[in-house]
């Protein structure tokens, strides 16, 4: 029985599932792969406007807001992709 949904749109199909380690604890993020693919384009870090795409290239963030703007995708724990 899975009823996950996406965090954002609510998409029950095709999901990945980010775990990450913070400060309270172990939390965990839902997003579709839709979602996760946009999200992955268009997150940037308001500090200092770094992007994933960036830091993969350089493999550096541009500033301490980087951790925490960018956290889902630089640190993330485990990425589970739902069997289809
Ligand atoms: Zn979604
Ligand atoms: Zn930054």
């Amino acid at each position: 029985m899975n009823n996950h949904k996406c965090d954002l749109c609510s998409e029950a199909d095709d999901l990945i599932e980010i775990e990450q380690l913070g400060l309270e604890g172990k939390t965990i993020t839902w997003l579709c792969r839709k979602c996760y693919l946009k999200l992955r384009l268009t997150l940037k870090c308001k500090n200092c406007g770094i992007t994933i795409s960036d830091f993969e290239r350089t493999g550096l963030v541009g500033c301490a807001q980087c951790y925490d703007d960018l956290s889902l995708f630089l640190d993330p724990l485990i990425i589970k992709v739902q069997d289809l």
